[in-house]
């Protein structure tokens, strides 16, 4: 079957199901495409809270559809590829965190959306990276803080709020492609360009890149808001390859230049379209949290949604 004859089906049977498909600005363009809401972490979790479809399709990672299903209980959450993973997510667990807890009495734990319902579960706060050092300047002064689990993000915000906290030491595999050379040798390369530099990347707490007159450190959804604000014709893009599709699509007669062509989060390209129409027909995968985890994980999130 065509693309286009897919995406068809898909959009009838979105509403004879009464379903609604989220989908991450990571994902193939063409799932983009049929998304009812295209969004970063914080929006996506956003509009799963408000979300009033009875069916929640979630194209992105499997702690993404965790956190859906954490946020709206009441709905059916669906993963289209039950094996998405996420190498940050995984490079904590609900026991790890408990024993870096153990040895840090006192002290206030806030986690990166990027972990499991089991992290979430043993954290105090919740975060995403449009609201990461929001969330952190709202914290009582002089506790100690502990931020799981990824070391760049984490970085960035010592730097830019001051406090001093303890990181984990995980990593996402895509934005750890993105050290500050190469992102100062693009921004030679291209003298009349805005670099827009995910947190989450491996530069993104280096001096150089971090006072740079031409980079901005955004979201995903901020860099957007950014390309689509600003009067700069031309952007080097330092995050997952496909938000160029987004970025291209919301800013007509703007350039956008990868940062590095190799910045592809293959999780997220396992929900393919073909994939999206199974999860529909066969209401396949579901996800569901336990009880007992998801009322504690969802604390931490509501926290995060709170935070304006
Ligand atoms: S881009 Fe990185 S953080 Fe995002 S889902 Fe892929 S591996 Fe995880």
């Amino acid at each position: 079957m065509e693309v286009k004859e897919i995406s068809e089906r898909i959009k009838r049977l979105q509403e004879e199901k009464d379903a609604i498909i989220l989908a991450h600005y990571y994902t193939r363009p063409e799932v983009q495409d049929v998304a009812g809401y295209l969004g970063d972490s914080l929006g996506l979790s956003r509009m799963a809270a408000r979300a009033s479809a009875r069916v929640i399709v979630f194209c992105g990672v499997h702690f993404m559809a965790e956190t859906a299903s954490i946020i709206s209980p009441d709905k059916k959450v669906l993963i289209p590829a039950r094996d998405a993973g996420c190498s940050l997510s995984e490079s904590v667990t609900g026991a790890d965190l408990a024993a870096w807890k153990a040895a840090h009495p006192g002290g206030i734990v806030v986690c990166y959306v990027n972990t499991s319902a089991d992290v979430k579960s043993n954290a105090d706060y919740c975060c995403t990276s449009s609201n990461a050092t929001r969330v952190v300047e709202s914290l009582p002064a002089g506790r100690p803080v502990l931020f799981v689990p990824d070391k760049n993000l984490g970085a960035y915000i010592n730097k830019v709020t001051g406090r001093d906290m303890e990181l984990w030491h995980g990593d996402c595999c895509v934005h750890e492609r993105l050290p500050a050379p190469v992102l100062l040798e693009r921004l030679d390369e291209y003298p009349g360009a805005i670099a827009l530099v995910h947190p989450e990347a491996n530069g993104s707490h280096d001096d150089r890149v971090l006072h740079h007159p031409r980079v901005v450190i955004a979201s995903t959804a901020g860099m957007i808001d950014h390309a689509r604000r600003s009067t700069c014709r031309q952007y080097i893009v330092a995050t997952e390859l496909e938000t160029i599709h987004e970025l291209a699509k919301s800013c007509p007669g703007k350039t956008f230049i990868p940062a590095l062509r190799s910045t592809i989060c293959g999780q997220m390209k396992k929900i393919t379209i073909e994939r999206v129409l199974d999860a529909l027909e066969k209401e396949q995968f579901e996800v569901k949290v336990a009880d007992e985890i998801r009322e504690k994980a969802r604390v931490p999130i509501q926290r995060m949604l709170d935070v304006k």
